[in-house]
């Protein structure tokens, strides 16, 4: 079994869910005692969401990457970044190591893929949702089209990860917002929505919903396991 790097604590919510997901399927698929091997180093979050909403990326990707760093000096042999916004730095993050960076919008479109669908909704951070990194490498390398919510829609969900799902807040009312904005998406044409947010699944689950959902942090982590396991 590869000994598995992970990037955490955006939020550690998320992370936590990382690391039990990834146990489970090893010990699915091994039986018995088996556990996964793994390393993960945890940021402070709060450093992190000032640097994000002051737009400094260059400060934000050294940090990623000396994270890495420290992670395949500790033994890991693949890493995952257990964010989706911090993709927004994988290339550089993957360029300055020498063990592989299982990226979350791969794992996330062969799921896509294998259901035969081509146009889905993407819920996220409004960095994810706006920018180009993610959309576009489902677009430019996997041929995915990508739809996203409306402006007013993008805030609602952007302010609900930080000031609820990041600090460990789950509401009866923020959910019923999510589902109408997946609604919405799926009206637009969407055959299925990401959940492109590692808090999201905290929140909105499949049986909430009638359209499929791609739970982007049980993917990730199930991706990993299978590629360690391998
Ligand atoms: N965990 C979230 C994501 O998957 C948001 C936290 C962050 O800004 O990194 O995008």
């Amino acid at each position: 079994m590869k000994k598995i790097g992970l990037i955490g604590g955006m939020s550690w919510e998320s992370s936590l869910e990382y690391y039990r997901i990834i146990n489970e399927t090893v010990k699915q698929k091994l039986g018995g005692l088996h556990s996964a091997e793994c390393v993960m180093y945890s940021v402070d979050f709060d450093e992190i969401e000032k640097l994000q909403h002051q737009g400094k990326w260059e400060e934000l990707t050294q940090i990623m990457i000396d994270c890495a760093q420290r992670i395949e000096k500790a033994g890991a042999n693949l890493i995952i970044i257990c964010t989706n916004t911090m993709h927004k730095m994988a290339e550089e993050v993957e360029s300055s190591i020498n063990i592989p960076l299982l990226h979350i919008a791969d794992a996330t479109a062969e799921k896509i893929k294998g259901k035969g669908f081509k146009k889905v909704g993407l819920l996220g951070t409004k960095f994810t949702m706006e920018e180009d990194f993610y959309k576009g490498r489902l677009i430019d390398k996997h041929a995915i089209e990508v739809i996203i919510p409306n402006s007013e829609e993008m805030q609602i969900i952007h302010d609900i990860i930080f000031n609820e799902l990041c600090l460990g807040e789950i509401k009866e009312t923020s959910k019923e917002q999510y589902k109408k904005i997946i609604i919405n998406l799926a009206e637009k044409g969407a055959e299925g929505v990401i959940l492109g947010c590692t808090e999201i699944p905290l929140l909105i689950k499949q049986e909430d919903v009638e359209v499929p959902l791609f739970d982007t942090t049980r993917i990730h982590a199930e991706f990993a396991v299978d590629y360690a396991i391998k």
